[in-house]
């Protein structure tokens, strides 16, 4: 099936629609927000922002699609996913140039951010295996016991702009291979890369409306979350936000998982090679300009000398780091989303000196010749931050790497575990005993050891402890199975079996 693609607007600015039923359509609303070019400064195409009838015709649309895709059998559905995983990879470029252009993340980056949601497509295509129930025979005489796991209807994902087409990809292969419709709502900041995965989609023989893409903001989640068709939702984005959608969601019953902010630490031991360590840093704090809920964004270094150390080698690191346009095949860290991000990330640096931390490198005058509107930061590091400073505190979502000079072992854990957010973390060090320890007592969702971004695989689950995450189940890998099927058991006595006449009491099998 080909896609018409939208005609470009009048105004001569791209004006980026909805997907719905297997079309590019415009919205009702008369609201429009701005998509940047991040490595120009300036906008580079206005996005629809849905009102609640366009979202209603989304759902409308889903909850049509779901009564032949459910009935479908498993095996089929993970026929398309498979021509999908193909599709996805033959578009690769396409995916990425419009993730890199309106994100800022280098194309190389966005590349590999593809790669990692396409994983989570090559898991789902196994679909007819996960979705296996459990069978007893003769729990009682001539009475068998088996189990369904079946679709539960038309679920959403709400997502973050940092990912407009990995974290996309953690929810929709799941909850489509399991049977259900799937309404995405990505950010409204960067959602070109979103469409195309729901357009590709049906270029790989999904039906319409199974998988339906709707651009907005808060109107559009907070008619997701208020509509009764919309049983489940699953979201991912910053902490305040992710609270709101789990109560708000919850009290309207619906099935909710909701991975919040991040602040992961980095803990380095006296033992760890710290020239590999210092090169783990680098791009785990600085890759996406930080812009990651997986970046490094502390390192607690045990000892001094360890402290010292690794600043000497950061700096010399952070000199060479290249610095340019997100499309530039040179680049290693583009600009930052938009420049009101720009303008947090760099109060933040202000904030960081006002408090009396060590800048040892000042990324806020970051100047790229031939994009001098850019929005761009460049790597800064602080030395000798305390709990207490706010650079500490909070996420700053910036290419900004802080050192938290502990002195001991257990002095680092009890700082990681005192933090409000409980993402992912890894430890740097030769000593298993330190890495087995550290890995067991750590209240952390993902942990690296000589790791620096833990990201785990499609088939094992992503999320995290504490604030960054709500709900029971993480995204993907079995438990996101489970969090897409509702789970059914069938007792079943046989002709055959022992017939007792009526029996008033509570059913005991013999
Ligand atoms: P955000 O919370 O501002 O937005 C996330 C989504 O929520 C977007 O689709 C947005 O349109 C919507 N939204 C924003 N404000 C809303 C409101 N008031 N009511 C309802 N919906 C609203 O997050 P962001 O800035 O796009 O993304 C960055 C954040 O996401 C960071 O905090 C980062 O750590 C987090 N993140 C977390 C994970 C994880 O798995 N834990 C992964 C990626 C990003």
């Amino acid at each position: 099936m080909s896609i018409t693609a939208p005609a470009p607007s009048t105004t001569g600015i791209r004006t980026i629609e909805h997907f719905i039923d297997g079309a590019y359509v415009a919205g009702s609303s008369g609201r429009f927000g701005d998509v940047y070019d991040p490595s120009a400064g300036t906008v580079a195409a206005r996005v629809e922002l849905a009102g609640h009838a366009d979202v209603e015709r989304a759902i409308a649309s889903s909850a049509h699609a779901f009564v032949a895709w459910s009935k479908r059998s498993a095996l089929s559905r993970a026929r398309i996913l498979v021509r999908y995983r193909e599709l996805l990879d033959a578009n690769a470029d396409r995916i990425a140039r419009a993730v890199s252009s309106e994100h800022g993340k280098v194309i190389a980056d966005a590349r590999a951010s593809l790669a990692r949601g396409i994983e989570v497509v090559e898991f789902a295509t196994g679909i007819p295996h996960l979705l296996k129930g459990d069978f007893s025979s003769g729990v009682a005489t001539g009475v068998d016991m088996h189990s369904l796991r079946q679709p539960i209807g038309v679920v959403a994902g709400i997502t973050p702009f940092n990912f407009p087409e990995m974290v996309p990809l953690w929810m929709l292969p799941v909850a489509l291979a399991c049977g259900n419709t799937f309404i995405l709502k990505p950010s409204e900041k960067d959602p070109s890369g979103s469409l195309l995965l729901a357009e590709l989609f049906v270029e790989a023989g999904g039906p319409p409306g199974v998988f339906n893409c709707v651009v907005g903001d808060k109107e559009a989640v907070d008619t997701l979350l208020h509509d009764p068709r919309v049983v489940a939702l699953s979201f991912v984005g910053s902490t305040p936000i992710a609270k709101y959608v789990y109560a708000t969601a919850s009290a309207n019953g619906k099935r909710v998982q909701s991975m919040g902010g991040a602040k992961n630490h980095a803990v380095v031991m006296p033992d760890a090679d710290l020239d590999a360590t210092a090169d783990a840093l680098m791009g785990a704090a600085y890759g996406s300009a930080g812009e990651r809920c997986m970046a490094l964004s502390v390192v607690v270094a045990v000892g001094d000398a360890t402290a010292d150390a690794l600043v000497t080698r950061l700096q010399t690191r952070i000199a060479k780091l290249v610095v340019g346009g997100s499309l530039e095949k040179e680049s290693e860290m583009g600009p930052l989303v938009t420049g009101e991000h720009k303008a947090k990330v760099t109060g933040y640096i202000d904030s960081g000196v006002a408090e009396g931390a060590t800048l040892v490198v000042d990324g806020r005058n970051a100047t790229v010749t031939n994009h001098p509107d850019g929005f761009f930061v460049g790597a800064t590091l602080f030395d000798h931050v305390t709990t207490s400073m706010k650079i500490y505190e909070e996420e700053i979502f910036g290419p900004v790497l802080v050192i938290v000079r502990a002195p001991s072992f257990d002095e680092a854990i009890a700082i990681v575990d005192g933090h409000e957010f409980g993402n992912g973390t890894a430890i740097f060090t030769r000593d298993g005993d330190a890495a087995r320890e550290y890995a067991t007592r750590i209240n952390v969702g993902m942990v690296g050891v000589n790791v620096p971004i833990p990201v785990p695989m499609a088939f094992y689950g992503f999320g995290g402890f504490k604030n960054s995450a709500f709900g029971d189940l993480n995204q993907y890998g079995e438990d996101g199975v489970r969090f897409y099927t509702k789970t059914k058991t069938v007792t079943t006595r046989w002709p055959g079996g022992i017939r007792a006449g009526a029996e008033f009491a509570m059913p005991t099998l013999k």
